[in-house]
């Protein structure tokens, strides 16, 4: 399936309630051949507003790490376990999760990136396709706060160019 075929469902997606509360589906962005993809767990509310990943807090402190290790965001498909945003930004549930995972699984047959960075403990719940290698790490929101999860979370992306 072509990733805009994969958006057009995630835009009229209601197969669990998350919709009702959002302004945009945010299905994720980066090249159709990447080499990397990254997983967050769902958009918080400035992705829910503009339809892009990673635009806050979390996703300055994601590039800023990239960066530091000479990746450039544009060739990265950057994405999320759930598409929309859900009620206060609390966790998704195991529903929501389960609803959604078809629509990464397909972005992850489609693109078929080398490595996929889960990030966090909703985004570990991925599916996994045969052939790629996925590394969990810690969400970056949590990485920012905390320094043993930072540390961590950057020698995961440091040894990123090893496998790419
Ligand atoms: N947190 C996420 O998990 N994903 C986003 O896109 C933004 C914040």
């Amino acid at each position: 399936m072509a990733l805009m075929d994969v958006n057009e469902h995630i835009l009229k997606c209601r197969k669990c309630r998350l919709w009702q509360g959002a302004k945009l589906p945010v299905p994720g962005e980066g090249p159709a051949n990447a080499k990397l993809m990254l997983v967050g767990q769902n958009p918080g509310a400035e992705e829910d507003k503009t339809g892009k990943p990673f635009i806050g807090r979390s996703g300055k402190f994601l590039n800023k790490v990239l960066a530091k290790n000479d990746i450039r965001r544009e060739e990265v498909f950057i994405t999320n376990m759930v598409k929309h945003l859900s009620p206060k930004n609390r966790k998704p549930l195991p529903d929501e999760i389960e609803a959604c995972a078809s629509f990464l699984e397909a972005q992850i047959k489609t693109v078929k990136p080398k490595i996929v960075v889960l990030m966090g403990k909703v985004a570990w719940q991925a599916p996994r396709v045969k052939g790629v290698k996925y590394i969990e790490t810690y969400h970056p929101s949590a990485a920012m706060r905390f320094t043993k999860m930072r540390k961590r979370f950057e020698e995961d992306f440091n040894s990123l160019k090893d496998h790419l």
